[in-house]
């Protein structure tokens, strides 16, 4: 039996922390970069 694991699935994105968002010092928010703003780890970003 083989055990596939979605490393994709439940991968928080390790720069805005799962918010999909920067939280500014002088007020507001900013889209993640990183993530688009979608909160998860992109698939493409592979661990070194
Ligand atoms: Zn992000």
């Amino acid at each position: 039996m083989k055990t596939q694991t979605l490393r994709r699935a439940d991968q928080k994105c390790l720069y805005c922390g799962g918010t999909g968002y920067y939280q500014l010092l002088l007020g507001g928010t900013e889209t993640c970069a990183h993530c688009g703003g979608t909160g998860k780890q992109p698939a493409e970003k592979t661990e070194d």
